[in-house]
Parts: C-alpha cells; structure tokens; sequence
C-alpha cells in the first residue's frame, strides 16, 4: 500500500473576476513509504495547489488523497509540512519552537530534553536554541523549520520549495544535510521544486507536472540513472 495516494485530483480556483482557473486536472500519484519524490514543474502548473491539498490545507474540487489507505480529511499530525518561510513562532525561541513539535507528537516532559538536542544538533543549530526567529538567517530558520516538522515525528513530510528563499551555498547546505537527516530517519516526502537540479539531487524519483494546458495535464515520470 502506498503511503501517499493521489486519485483523480481535480481543482478549480474561481478568481476575483468569477472565472474559473483550472489547476488541477486529473492528477495521480502514488509515493511508497520510505520514498522522496520531487515534483517539478513551471511556475503556475499547481504545485503548490496539490502540495496544500495533500497536507490537508486546501479541498479538492475532485478526487481523493489517501494516506496508508486512509482518505484524509482536514489537516493531520501524520502529516508535517515546510514551506519557503519555515513558518515559525516568531516569539518563540528555537528550542521553544521545536518543543512544540515535539508536544504535537505526544512526547512525554521527560523524554523531550533528549530529542530536543537530537534534533537541533540534527539540523546544525547547537548553540542557537535560546535565538528567536529574527535573530537567525533565513538558512537557519528553515533548518529550525525542519527541526519542528521533524519533532512532530510525521508519517510523511511535504516540502514545498523549502530552499528557494536561502543563498545558493546555503540552499547547498541544506540540501546536503535533508539527505542525511532523510537517510538517518527514513521518512516518506513529497517535495515540490521548479529546480529540476534540486529535484534529481535529492528524490529517488523525478516527476514532472506538465504546464496547466486547458485539457490535458499529466504526471511524467523523469528517468534517473541509478543513483
Ligand atoms: P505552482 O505552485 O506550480 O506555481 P500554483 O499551485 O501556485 O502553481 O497555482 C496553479 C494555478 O492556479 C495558477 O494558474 C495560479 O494562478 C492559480 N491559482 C492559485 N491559487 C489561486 C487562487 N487562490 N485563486 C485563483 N487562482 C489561483
Ligand atoms: P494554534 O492553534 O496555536 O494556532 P496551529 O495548529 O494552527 O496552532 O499551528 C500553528 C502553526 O504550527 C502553523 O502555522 C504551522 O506553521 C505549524 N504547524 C501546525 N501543524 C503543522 C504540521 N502538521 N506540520 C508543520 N507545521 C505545522
């Protein structure tokens, strides 16, 4: 059974003049445990609109989304996402805003000292746990981002171009690392880019969401070599 399984999803924007935007069209896709698949594609082709609806965020216009067989419906702790702006507790500390993963996931007091450090050294932010948010760079708030998705300990995790805001040596970095932390806690993601050189450094699998034609879009698969 696969972890993520996208059915026939179909969505439709009404804009502000009332026509309607067809974003999605017929969309499948399934993502086994354990794997990372990227999903490219030009800017306005619905990632992010299929990214929000799998994360709960947003409804279908038509289809379903089924996480280990179950239909999901609204959002879900199973589920963790990241966006571009890490959206953390601008009045929390680091170490605050990862405990609050680590609270979402049920971890008991005595427990969470030791996964606060495990997670915080895991994203290499030992000595910044007592920073706010605005005291930190845009690298390290996406690394204290992932930190509390992480803590969350989601069944998957979406990533929605999580790197696009940071500078080129630092989106390098950060790439680097998503591979040791993916390989250290083998976690199902779904990640979207625009960056099709992010996409087949990270993903095991490379799938391309075709520009929003008015009838027909689809999923390609995109041959990687062996990796
Ligand atoms: P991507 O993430 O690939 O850039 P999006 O999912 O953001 O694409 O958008 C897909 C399409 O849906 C675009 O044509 C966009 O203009 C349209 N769209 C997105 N959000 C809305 C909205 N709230 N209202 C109307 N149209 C929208
Ligand atoms: P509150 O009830 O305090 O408003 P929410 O449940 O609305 O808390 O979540 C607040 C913030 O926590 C959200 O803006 C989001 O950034 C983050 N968050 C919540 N659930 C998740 C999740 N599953 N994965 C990642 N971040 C999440």
């Amino acid at each position: 059974m696969p972890a993520i399984s996208i059915k026939n999803i179909n969505k439709t924007y009404i804009d502000q003049d009332g026509n309607e935007v067809q974003a999605l069209h017929d969309i499948n896709l399934d993502v086994a445990e354990g794997e990372f698949v990227c999903i490219v594609g030009p800017s306005g082709c619905g990632k992010s609109t299929l990214l929000e609806i799998v994360a709960g965020l947003l409804d279908a216009t038509g289809g379903e989304v089924m996480l280990d067989g179950q239909p999901v419906r609204g959002t879900s702790r199973d589920i963790g996402v990241v966006f571009q702006d890490a959206s953390l507790f601008p009045w929390r500390t680091v170490r605050k805003n990862v405990a609050f993963g680590l609270e979402i996931a049920g971890v008991p007091k005595e427990g969470r000292e030791e996964r606060l450090k495990r997670y915080i050294s895991m994203v290499s932010l030992n000595g910044f746990e007592n920073k706010y948010p605005a005291q930190l760079s845009g690298g390290m708030r996406q690394r204290a981002g992932i930190a509390r998705t992480l803590a969350m300990n989601p069944k998957v995790i979406l990533m929605d171009e999580p790197f696009s805001a940071v500078d080129h040596l630092t989106k390098c970095t950060l790439q680097e690392e998503l591979i040791n932390i993916r390989q250290a806690e083998n976690k199902t993601v779904l990640f979207v880019t625009h960056d099709i050189n992010e996409a087949v450094f990270l993903a095991d699998r490379v799938v391309l969401l075709s520009p929003r034609p008015s009838t027909i879009q689809k999923i390609y698969e995109i041959p990687l070599e062996q990796k």
